[in-house]
């Protein structure tokens, strides 16, 4: 992967401008910084290794060279952004694109792709405010493609794996699974308000039906069954007492329930 392969692989796609790096601290650092100098909607950051790549709240993700995508996109927002449904159009692009191969991804929500119930991607989502208004947003995803790319296990609170160990062969190349994830983004990104958008994403939450612990920063964690998606994105849980609980975003971890 360099900077010509990746122009030219791309250059069907209207996207804005790219910034490849061989190596650099987190692709969401300097997408950040150059939404705040102008760049242009869905230019892109990428890079073949990350050294200080972010979950949210600060948590490692892991991006050795040669082994992953790493990248964030800056989008200008025209429009009202819908920012909670974003993180839903990161992930049904991701999705998809795994689809494309044959594999049969799950949502884990709000921000985590999985493959056979482990960890293959996931999602970071920050913004640049102007005042009250939303100035850019920048998408971070974050996909493991070679074996290469699966931290350590003592690195791990969830498992993982890649898209090389789910195929069991060599994936394709990493252009090409960017092609297809920015190929449907920019599908579902014109369908961002769409009761479609939330139907596909619903469609493929992980342990829908089932029970679910969501783990919320403060309070107590809640459990319940996974009903579905509210039309902002959030999420719908039944508790014992057959009280529906919607769960909104923030830093919010969800696992089955023990
Ligand atoms: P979660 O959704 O599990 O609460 P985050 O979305 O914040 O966590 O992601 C960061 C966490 O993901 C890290 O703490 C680490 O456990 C795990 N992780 C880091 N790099 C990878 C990777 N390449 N593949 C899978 N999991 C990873």
């Amino acid at each position: 992967m360099n900077e010509n392969s990746l122009k030219k692989t791309l250059s069907k796609l209207t996207i804005g401008d790219l910034r490849y790096f061989d190596s650099i601290g987190s692709t969401n650092d300097e997408a950040l910084a150059w939404a705040t100098e102008n760049a242009r909607d869905l230019s892109i950051v990428i890079a073949d290794e990350q050294t200080q790549g972010r979950g949210r709240l600060n948590r490692k993700w892991f991006t050795p060279k040669e082994s992953a995508l790493a990248f964030s996109l800056i989008l200008r927002p025209s429009a009202p952004t819908h920012l909670s449904r974003t993180v839903g159009l990161a992930a049904l692009s991701i999705a998809e694109s795994c689809r494309t191969l044959g594999l049969a991804p799950r949502i884990k929500w709000p921000n985590d792709i999985l493959l056979n119930g482990k960890k293959a991607a996931g999602i970071l989502i920050e913004t640049v405010w102007s005042g009250e208004d939303v100035d850019s947003v920048v998408v971070g995803m974050g996909i493991n493609v070679h074996s290469t790319s699966i931290p350590p296990q003592e690195f791990l609170q969830f498992p993982a794996t890649s898209l090389e160990d789910e195929l069991g062969k060599a994936p394709p190349a990493r252009e090409e699974i960017l092609y297809n994830v920015l190929n449907s983004f920019i599908h579902w990104r014109a369908r961002l308000e769409s009761d479609d958008l939330i139907k596909a994403w619903e469609e493929i939450l992980a342990f829908r039906g089932e029970q679910v612990q969501v783990k919320t920063g403060s309070e107590n964690p809640i459990t319940g069954e996974l009903l579905g998606l509210e039309s902002d994105g959030s999420l719908r849980l039944r508790n014992a007492h057959d009280k529906s609980i919607i769960v909104r975003f923030g830093d919010v971890s969800l696992r089955p329930a023990a």
